[in-house]
């Protein structure tokens, strides 16, 4: 569900009208909604009603300041993987105590800087990251709360690029090996040992591996707990997928469902990490038709939004709706195929997807482009980032403007020789 909808034959997003955004803002842009950021934190939060919770919003997923002091107003927390995510998430209103620290690289420097704040949990994913975090915490006479984020072994059945639960990739701690880590921790004077944590992967659209993957932490915790550590918070990631085209991933209603019967009873807070769930459907990328040209009889469109604002079809095969910004009355008719300017041929946003007849100058919509779209932006071939604009009702604000060509160039500075 969200609030991108056709009134008077125009896109809306709320109660503003996408063509004369485009007006104000120029195109390419992304739009958030408010409404849409708040139904899903409510639908998820709703969702684990009257069990001990903890939601810390991946803000990996977008980090534009005003998403996250969107979800903090209501009440999210922010699992964050570098120091600059903690400063974003601080900035945007985040309590420190509701702050997890993800992520296999952390710096001690960014360790440090951490525990200055005083967040909530370290998910340590390796033993000398254990050992560095134990040191630093020491340096600054202080102790560092952890959780261990163990690898189940599970296969999301998801995209290899976003699967992070089988014991082949770089991401935790193999969970027959993560014992032996929580005796040490347990040796360590400056760290503390809070938690189990894990995140399988993204966009999953199954509950089955989770629900192996919970299986296993739970028995896990159980393990510990008999080896005499203390756990009281159950880190259970992120990953639940959302509807980009056909699929159906399961509702926040049956992924709460599994989460409680499969943690009954093990008297932990459950601290979750949603990003693409709460963030996917409540964005949108509206960029504008260039050109409309034939090559052997193939109809490209070419947009000025391209694979450096977004960049999930090129990175990822990912699928994304696109629908014309003028309701048509007519049914897709042509088949086009969707490309931006970049010098790449793996810009291309959609292949032969059938569409209303379009022309230049028309705009036009990707949907669901909220989670993991600006986030990823770049400003490959020299193009400016684009805006990010925030709509609550009838009112708008840029949260994130255009970067300029004069800023572009006074980023850089020439040797001295030059
Ligand atoms: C990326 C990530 C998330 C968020 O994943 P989504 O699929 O966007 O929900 C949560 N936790 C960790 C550790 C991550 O790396």
């Amino acid at each position: 569900m969200d609030h991108f909808t056709y009134h008077g034959g125009v896109l809306c997003a709320e109660g503003v009208k996408l063509p004369e955004l485009a007006a104000q803002v120029g195109t390419p842009f992304y739009c958030y909604s408010t409404a849409t950021l708040e139904r899903h934190y409510r639908v998820f939060d709703e969702a684990f009603a009257g069990i001990p919770h903890k939601i810390c919003y991946a803000v990996k997923s977008n980090p534009n300041l005003a998403v996250i002091a969107t979800l903090a107003g209501c009440g999210a927390g922010a699992d964050v993987v570098s120091e600059g995510e903690i400063r974003r998430a601080l900035a945007a209103g985040v309590a420190p105590g509701d702050i997890v620290f993800s992520g296999v690289g952390k710096t001690r420097d960014e360790m440090a800087y951490a525990l200055a704040q005083k967040i909530f949990q370290f998910n340590v994913e390796s033993l000398p990251e254990l050992e560095a975090l134990n040191e630093v915490a020491g340096s600054l006479g202080t102790t560092a709360p952890i959780a261990v984020r163990v690898n189940p072994d599970v296969d999301a059945g998801t995209h290899a690029k976003i699967s992070t639960g089988s014991k082949h990739n770089k991401f935790g701690i193999d969970i027959t090996e993560a014992r032996e880590v929580y005796a040490r921790a347990a040796k360590m004077p400056h760290i503390t040992v809070q938690g189990v944590s894990m995140h399988i992967g993204s966009q999953l659209t199954q509950l089955a591996p989770f629900e192996r993957a919970f299986t296993r932490l739970v028995e896990f915790v159980a393990t510990l707990r008999a080896d005499g550590h203390r756990i009281t918070t159950l880190d259970v990631g992120g990953g639940l997928g959302i509807p980009y085209g056909r699929e159906t991933p399961p509702t926040p209603l049956d992924y709460a469902e599994v989460v409680k019967k499969v943690t009954k009873g093990v008297d932990c807070t459950l601290v979750f990490e949603p990003g693409r769930m709460i963030v996917g459907n409540a964005g949108i990328l509206v960029t504008r038709v260039i050109y409309v040209k034939e090559n052997a009889g193939r109809r490209f469109a070419i947009v000025d939004a391209a694979m450096n604002d977004l960049m999930r079809p090129a990175m990822y095969d990912a699928y994304h709706e696109i629908v014309t910004v003028q309701e048509s009355t007519k049914a897709a008719a042509v088949r086009y195929d969707i490309v931006g300017p970049v010098c790449e041929s793996s810009d291309i946003f959609a292949e032969q997807r059938e569409l209303p007849e379009l022309k230049a100058g028309d705009l036009i919509a990707f949907r669901t482009a909220g989670a993991y779209g600006a986030a990823m932006s770049s400003m490959y071939n020299s193009r400016l980032l684009i805006p990010e604009v925030m709509v609550r009702d009838n009112v708008f604000a840029i949260c994130r403007p255009r970067t300029s060509y004069e800023a572009m160039l006074a980023a850089e500075n020439l040797p001295e020789w030059q």
